[in-house]
């Protein structure tokens, strides 16, 4: 199943490149902006932690080491939600590869399941899409420079893990939980 699942993380892989693509005028990523990875609580399926932690008993002794020594930090300090991914070592992201539905699709205006817009926290760092951000509605009201107006996408992980992709890629994502829950199962 992971071979399918892989088949399907390269087909949406080349549909989220377009749409930042597309969104080039309002993102601001770039390598060591680990700003998402920092604070949140990751809620990750079993299948996308399976793939995870299969990348992860790939990589070298000393980096499965380095991020050891976080997971046992967050799982002693009792940390559920806010919490640093364990997977972030010296700014980089230790499994990209491999790195689940929500750290793919973060950046982007979303949908939520209800159809509102979902602007990326990092707005308010100054990051993405803040220069057409307006603070005090909370919205995007403006256009960029050259007139390029902002786009929302379908990629609210809930539609990504729909039924209808299980069925088409033969995949089954079971239950969802927070990465540190899946962590503390682990032991
Ligand atoms: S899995 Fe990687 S990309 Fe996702 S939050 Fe952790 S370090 Fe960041």
């Amino acid at each position: 199943m992971i071979s399918r699942f892989q088949s399907y993380l390269d087909v949406i892989d080349v549909k989220l490149k377009e749409m930042f693509e597309n969104q080039a005028p309002f993102i601001k990523c770039k390598i060591g902006c680990a700003y998402c990875c920092r604070e949140g609580d990751y809620p990750v399926s079993e299948l996308e932690y399976v793939n995870m932690m299969l990348y992860y008993n790939s990589l070298q002794d000393n980096l499965k080491g380095a991020i050891n020594e976080k997971i046992n930090s967050l799982i002693e300090q009792k940390r559920e939600k806010y919490y640093e991914c364990p997977f972030l070592i010296k700014g980089v992201c230790s499994i990209y590869p491999a790195r689940p539905l929500i750290c793919r699709t973060f950046g982007l205006i979303s949908y939520t399941e209800s159809g509102r817009k979902k602007i990326p926290f990092c707005v308010n760092l100054g990051l993405n899409y803040s220069e057409v951000f307006d603070e005090k509605t909370s919205k995007i009201v403006k256009c960029a420079q050259d007139g390029t107006e902002p786009n929302a996408y379908n990629i609210d992980r809930l539609f990504l893990r729909r039924k209808e992709i299980e069925e088409t890629f033969r995949i089954y994502f079971g239950e969802d939980k927070a990465l540190i829950d899946w962590l503390k199962e682990e032991g």
